[in-house]
């Protein structure tokens, strides 16, 4: 009989496995403490919790509508009208997905075709490249620089950005406020981006899921609020990061109604819905008071302060975030082959796992001297973080 033979698809052999689940793995193994991958180790609000159980005891456990639970898509209407001005129809505007993961792929498999190009700010958030290509489409990238002071932000050329438009150019990937960078994008950068996206017709595909994780004033702005950018905007967000329920699975795309019936085809193939008694706790989170948000950005700026404090005195250059919850630092002061090899030491000997700047670059040699931090995590894992950093210059391993 003859044997079989494995072959995988041309679109998957384009790129690896998710460096940071592999982090997480290692962190595991090595039981080193967990900044690698973005998942809060604290409890989510108490009020959605009972949310989600009542939920559950009232026997909502069949499928949803599959583009959404309608007093869910209602809620998301509401705050997105509250928070950012913006009157959506949540009966034709918006597809609820599992996960913003889903959102994005859901939205580029239903609007860009292959041979269309997509612009993508690098460093970018690790599913934006395979995205692409699962969508036939060709990533250009666009680098963000990082600042000289460490307390700067990081910004690009406009004339870099301009460079990557071009008649193929379909949509534009934007991820604000920024991982792994921290860039929130201002007002200006926004007007910049919808004056390309106008001139060559293009669409803005938005990825918001910090967007009340904000410090020091910083504002959030919704391109889909800048004039001219509503009609092309697709904005996706999700609880995973507002709520501490990365597990959920549970997000949403908005978009004017001729790409929403795109998308939500899309969807349905893809997943048919996403958990409807999550969905029912979803409409009880997005109806927390500001407060909820307030205080939520106030821990996260101690927590922040507290892990750049402590990599800046074990001598890492790190860069200040003035939104979501990660530290990009720059390594060049240590000794060291490349990141990878640097964030290996980190979690075998050092006993902290962390996501190497690579990762987050398309082309070999990008991130090289980058390791991101993740510091949405409760105090103690904090402490027992900046504890073992420092062995880094004790010469003591474990
Ligand atoms: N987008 C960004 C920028 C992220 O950092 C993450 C998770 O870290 C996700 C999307 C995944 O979000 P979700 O849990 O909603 O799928």
């Amino acid at each position: 009989m003859k044997g079989f033979r494995v072959r995988v698809s041309h679109k998957a052999a384009q790129f690896t496995e998710s460096v940071i689940r592999e982090m997480t793995r290692q962190a595991i193994q090595h039981n080193a403490v967990n900044l690698a991958q973005g998942f809060p180790d604290f409890s989510a609000p108490e009020a959605i919790k009972l949310a989600a159980q009542q939920a559950v005891g009232a026997d909502i456990n069949q499928y949803a509508i599959t583009w959404g639970a309608q007093n869910f898509r209602r809620a998301i209407a509401a705050k997105f009208a509250a928070w950012q001005k913006i009157e959506i129809d949540p009966e034709r505007e918006i597809t609820v997905c599992c996960g913003s993961t889903e959102a994005m792929i859901a939205t580029l498999l239903a609007l860009v075709d292959p041979g269309d190009e997509v612009v993508v700010f690098e460093p970018f958030y690790e599913n934006y490249g395979p995205d692409a290509i699962l969508s036939g489409a060709t990533p250009r990238y666009v680098t963000l620089h990082p600042p000289v002071d460490e307390d700067g932000e990081w910004s690009f050329y406009p004339a870099a950005l301009r460079a990557a438009f071009n008649n193929k150019t379909r949509a534009i990937i934007l991820n604000t406020p920024h991982n792994p960078t921290g860039k929130v994008f201002t007002r200006d950068e926004l007007e910049l981006i919808r004056d390309l996206c106008v001139e060559f017709d293009v669409l803005a595909i938005t990825d918001e899921i910090y967007e009340h994780i904000l410090y020091d004033g910083a504002e959030h702005i919704s391109i889909a609020t800048i004039e001219g950018m509503r009609e092309r905007t697709v904005t996706i967000n999700s609880l995973s990061k507002s709520y501490s329920v990365t597990g959920w699975r549970v997000g949403w795309a908005i978009a004017p109604p001729a790409l929403t019936a795109a998308i939500r085809k899309v969807h349905d193939f893809l997943t048919v819905g996403a958990a409807a008694p999550l969905q029912a706790a979803g409409a009880a989170a997005l109806e927390l008071p500001n407060s909820y948000y307030v205080e939520l950005a106030a821990k996260y700026s101690e927590r922040r302060d507290l892990l750049l404090g402590a990599l800046r005195t074990s001598g890492f250059k790190a860069f200040k975030p003035s939104g979501a919850y990660y530290i990009m630092t720059d390594i060049s002061e240590f000794t060291f082959e490349d990141d990878r090899a640097f964030a290996t030491r980190l979690v075998k000997e050092i006993g902290i796992a962390t996501v190497p700047g690579s990762s987050f670059y398309s082309l070999p040699g990008g991130g090289a001297h980058q390791i991101r931090f993740a510091f949405c995590k409760q105090q103690q894992t904090l402490d027992r973080a900046i504890d073992n950093l420092q062995k880094l210059h004790s010469g003591q391993s474990r």
